[in-house]
């Protein structure tokens, strides 16, 4: 591809460890995020990966985060956790909430995290598969800026909401979906926005309320949800999850606390993991064994597939041949490592 530059995976996380670092990242907050960036990169969805390094950075630039933030787990009930992110980035609160999720997980059969005061600025599915990993089903639900509007209005009120889901196999990588309840992801606008490309209609509204394919209106106006009222209920779903039931914000009181529009936003998640070997039919292995039975019948259909499998194959690529990434997001990557702190506002 013409105009791009390819990395293998250790190059990738060299130069996003060291553009992070460069602007005062702690090193537990730059090595999660690093982390988090490139397997996002390395399975296919750049939307979320080395493009977000720059708007880090301006959090960090312009001190709307704490640098060197250190998570804090509160142990509120048996099987409920919280971390208080303390003003930095969610990569660091989730690697620091995961262990005493999964122990609680096992211990309760069931077990539900919340994170707090964090920024998050990444994809969920990372999140549930780390967990899946140790055997365990998991969900995820992250709140964000105000950017959708509720179905039927034409303000922004809801995040774009992603919820993800992880359900482990015997073998192989687990089946994980990681959605947005907006019809696109944010990210996903802002790359056609940058490549000049229009989005299909039902993505987003201008500010007048009318339907556009226009990037950069509907950035401006509002994004819609997924399949009209039920993805809007899906939303309205995360909102109370993130926002009320942990004592967080809800994506509109973030947008209140934090009106610009770039870099990464304050907002919370809500994690539940479950153990399957707790849930009544009889073993882990029982559990997988009738979840594949479920995967052969769909799979057995022509045109299907199953959620992952992308990803899955991109990983792959990734790991034999490294990854390509736009050479202008590269060099502006690299020249953030040497110190550079020119950022333009849509980071
Ligand atoms: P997509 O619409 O691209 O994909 C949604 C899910 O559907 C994926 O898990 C995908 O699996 C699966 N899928 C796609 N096609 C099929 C198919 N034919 N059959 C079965 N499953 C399929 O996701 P979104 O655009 O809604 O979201 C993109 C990302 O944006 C997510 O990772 C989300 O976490 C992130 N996000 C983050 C936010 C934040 O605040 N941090 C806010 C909003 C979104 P596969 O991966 O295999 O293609």
């Amino acid at each position: 591809m013409e105009g791009t530059v390819r990395l293998s995976l250790a190059e990738a996380d060299r130069l996003v460890h060291a553009a992070l670092t460069a602007h005062g990242i702690s090193e537990d907050q730059a090595r999660a995020i690093t982390d988090t960036v490139v397997i996002t990169e390395r399975d296919g969805c750049p939307s979320h990966g080395m493009f977000r390094v720059p708007g880090y950075i301006l959090s960090a630039l312009r001190g709307r985060t704490t640098l060197d933030a250190v998570p804090v787990v509160h142990d509120l009930a048996p099987g409920v956790l919280r971390v208080d992110a303390a003003n930095g980035y969610s990569p660091l609160a989730l690697k620091v909430g995961r262990a005493p999720l999964v122990e609680k997980a096992r211990r309760q059969g069931i077990a539900a995290l919340g994170i707090v005061n964090a920024y998050h600025f990444a994809a969920l599915w990372p999140e549930v598969e780390a967990l899946a990993a140790e055997g365990l089903v998991a969900f995820a639900f992250v709140n964000g800026q105000a950017d959708v509007a509720p179905p039927g209005g034409i303000k922004p009120l809801f995040g774009t909401d992603p919820m993800a889901f992880a359900w482990p196999r015997r073998e192989g990588p687990p089946v994980v979906f990681d959605q947005s309840s907006a019809a696109r992801s944010r990210g996903d606008i802002m790359l056609h926005e940058r490549d000049g490309k229009p989005i299909p209609l039902g993505v987003a509204i201008d500010k007048h309320g009318k339907p556009t394919t226009d990037p950069t209106a509907g950035l401006a106006g509002a994004q819609l949800p997924f399949g009209g009222y039920k993805g809007g209920n899906i939303g309205l779903m995360v909102e109370l999850l993130t926002g009320a039931l942990i004592g967080g914000l809800f994506s509109y009181e973030s947008s209140g606390v934090q009106p610009e529009e770039w870099g990464p936003s304050i907002g919370s998640e809500f994690m539940i993991a479950i153990d399957p070997a707790r849930c009544g039919a009889g073993s882990a292995e029982a559990v997988w064994d009738h979840g594949e039975a479920l995967f052969v019948q769909v799979l057995d259909q022509e045109g299907t597939r199953l959620p992952g499998q992308r990803r899955a194959a991109a990983r792959a690529t990734s790991e034999a041949e490294g990854i390509e990434i736009p050479k202008l997001l590269h060099d502006r990557i690299a020249a953030l490592a040497r110190g550079d702190t020119a950022l333009e506002e849509q980071a």
